[in-house]
C-alpha cells in the first residue's frame, strides 16, 4: 500500500493567553500541523491577579506537561483544614464551609498568581514560536484560506484553520459573529495581591478562601501560601467605567474603599490595607450557539464564551476547548475528512457544556429575582442567606470534576459505531462508499 503524502495543515492561533498557549501545546504535538501563534502584547505577562487551579485545571496542566512547573503541585490536601467559606459580608456570619480534598495522588485546589500559570504553559513551547506585537485588526476568508492583517500592516496566512483565542474582546469573534454584542455588566472587579503582613493586624481573617456576600456585591479574600494575600471584589460602577474598558488599570485606594463602608469590620480593615488597586470592568455577552465559522475558524476560551470570570475556572474551560479542538483535527485528518467536519465535532462536544454553565448563571439570576420578590420582604441579612442556600441546593461540582477526555472517548465510540453501521449497510446494499464526501483537510497532493 502506498501512502499519499499530504500537505501540512496551516494553523494560526490568535492570542497567547492560557487558552492560546494550551492550544499551541496541543497542536505542537500534531506532526502534520504547521503552527503560527500571534499576540498583540509586546511581552507576555499576566496582570497582577490570582487564579484558582481547581481539580480539572490540575488535570489539564498534567496533560499539558506543565503541572510540575507550579510549586503547589507537590502539595497534598488535609481534610481537617478549611479550604473555603461563604460569609455574610455585613455581619461576618459563617454561611457555609468546605474542607480541603485530601487526595493522596493530587494537589488540592490552589490559588496562585496568574503569571505562574502563564509561565508554566510557556515552559512547554519553543521560545521563538510566539510572534509578539502582532495585533490582529482584520480577518479575510478567501478560497485559499484565512488571512490575518496586523496593525503594522503585515499579513499572515492563508491558514487552513484560524483559532480565535484572543480573549473576551475577540476580534476573531467580531469577524465570525458580527451581530454578537458584549455589554458592560454595570460592575467592575477591583483586585490586588499584597504582602500578607499588610493585613496581619486584622482580626478574624479566615484561613481559607472566603466570599463575603451582600445582595449586590461581594468581596473575595484568600491568604495565598507564599506570604501574599489576595483581595478581589465586585463593585457597582457607572457606565463611564464600562466605556473606559478598563482592564488591569491602576486606581487609587479612594476609588475603592467607599464601596465597602457597609461591610463588617474585618472587611473594612482588609479593604483599607492596599494603597492602590487594579480595576477590571466586567463585560458579558449572550452564549453563542456555535463557535465555528466557515469551516475554517474556531473560537476558544474567553473568545468563545465571555463568562466574565464566573465559576473561577475560565482557564480550565479554555484548556478543555484546546484539547478537544486538537483531537478533532487529528481524528478527522486520519479519516481524510474535512476541517469543517473537525470543527463540527468540536462544536458538538463543547457547546452543550457551555450551555450547562450558562444555565447555572441564569439560575443564579432567577434566584436573585425570586428572593427579592418574597413577601413580606426579607431583611438584607435574610436575603443573603436565602440566596446562598438556594444557589447551593444543586452542587456545581460537575463543573470542577468534568473530565473532557472521557467525554471525547465516549463521543468517538459513538462515531465509530455510526461509521461501522454505515459501512455494513453500504456493503449489504452493494454501494461503494466514496473515499471522502467533501473537500479533505487540505488539498491532497503528491
Ligand atoms: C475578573 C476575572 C477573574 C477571573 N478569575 C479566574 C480564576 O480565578 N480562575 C480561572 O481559571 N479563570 C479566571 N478568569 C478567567 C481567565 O482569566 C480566562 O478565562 C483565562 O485566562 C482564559 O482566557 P483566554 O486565554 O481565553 O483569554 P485571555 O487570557 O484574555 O488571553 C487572550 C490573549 O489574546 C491576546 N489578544 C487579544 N486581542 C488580540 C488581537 N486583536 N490580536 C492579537 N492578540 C490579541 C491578548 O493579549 C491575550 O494574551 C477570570 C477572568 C476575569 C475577567
Amino acid at each position: 500500500m502506498t501512502v499519499t503524502p499530504r500537505e501540512k495543515v496551516k494553523v494560526g492561533i490568535i492570542g497567547a493567553g492560557p487558552g492560546g498557549l494550551a492550544a499551541a501545546i496541543n497542536f505542537l504535538r500534531i506532526p502534520f500541523v504547521d503552527l503560527s501563534v500571534f499576540d498583540q502584547a509586546t511581552e507576555l505577562r499576566e496582570v497582577g491577579a490570582g487564579i484558582s487551579i481547581n481539580e480539572n485545571t490540575w488535570r489539564h496542566l498534567r496533560l499539558l506537561g506543565a503541572a510540575d512547573k507550579i510549586e503547589q503541585y507537590t502539595k497534598r490536601g488535609d481534610s481537617s483544614k478549611i479550604d473555603g467559606e461563604h460569609r455574610n459580608g455585613l455581619t461576618g456570619e459563617l454561611l457555609s464551609r468546605r474542607f480541603q480534598s485530601a487526595d493522596p495522588n493530587a494537589p488540592p485546589r490552589s490559588r496562585i498568581e496568574r503569571y505562574k500559570l502563564q509561565r508554566a504553559l510557556l515552559s512547554q513551547i519553543p521560545e521563538d514560536l510566539i510572534q509578539l506585537s502582532k495585533k490582529v485588526t482584520r480577518i479575510q476568508d478567501t478560497t485559499q484560506g484565512v488571512t490575518v492583517t496586523f496593525t503594522d500592516g503585515s499579513t499572515a496566512g492563508p491558514f487552513d484553520l484560524v483559532i480565535g483565542a484572543d480573549g473576551i474582546r475577540s476580534v476573531v469573534r467580531q469577524h465570525a459573529f458580527p451581530d454578537h454584542r458584549l455589554s458592560y455588566t454595570g460592575k467592575v472587579a477591583y483586585r490586588v495581591i499584597i504582602p500578607a503582613e499588610k493585613v496581619a493586624h486584622v482580626k478574624n481573617i479566615p484561613s481559607g478562601s472566603t466570599f463575603w456576600h451582600t445582595t449586590k456585591t461581594h468581596v473575595y479574600t484568600d491568604p495565598l501560601d507564599n506570604g501574599l494575600f489576595e483581595i478581589a471584589t465586585r463593585a457597582i460602577e457607572s457606565e463611564e467605567h464600562g466605556n473606559k474598558v478598563s482592564w488591569g488599570q491602576k486606581v487609587p485606594k479612594s476609588q475603592v474603599v467607599h464601596h465597602y463602608d457597609g461591610y463588617c469590620e474585618t472587611i473594612r480593615q482588609i479593604i483599607a490595607a492596599p494603597d492602590e488597586w487594579l480595576e477590571f470592568a466586567m463585560f458579558g455577552g449572550p452564549r453563542l450557539e456555535s463557535v465555528i465559522h466557515n469551516d475554517r475558524i474556531a473560537l476558544l476560551g474567553d473568545a468563545s464564551h465571555p463568562l466574565s470570570g464566573a465559576f473561577g475556572s475560565g482557564a480550565a474551560f479554555a484548556f478543555e476547548d484546546a484539547l478537544i479542538l486538537a483531537r478533532a483535527i487529528e481524528y478527522t485528518y486520519a479519516r481524510n475528512q474535512t476541517i469543517g467536519e473537525a470543527l463540527k465535532l468540536y462544536d458538538e462536544i463543547r457547546s452543550p457544556h457551555y450551555k450547562g454553565l450558562y444555565s447555572v448563571l441564569n439560575g443564579h439570576a432567577d434566584t436573585a429575582r425570586e428572593v427579592a420578590a418574597i413577601s413580606p420582604a426579607l431583611s438584607e441579612n435574610e436575603l443573603i442567606a436565602e440566596s446562598l442556600s438556594r444557589n447551593f441546593k444543586s452542587s456545581n461540582d460537575w463543573i470542577y470534576k468534568y473530565d473532557v477526555t472521557k467525554v471525547w472517548d465516549e463521543r468517538i465510540k459513538e462515531e465509530e459505531t455510526k461509521h461501522n453501521l454505515a459501512g455494513m449497510s453500504s456493503e449489504s446494499s452493494g454501494k461503494k462508499e466514496p473515499a471522502t464526501a467533501t473537500v479533505p483537510h487540505v488539498a491532497v497532493s503528491a
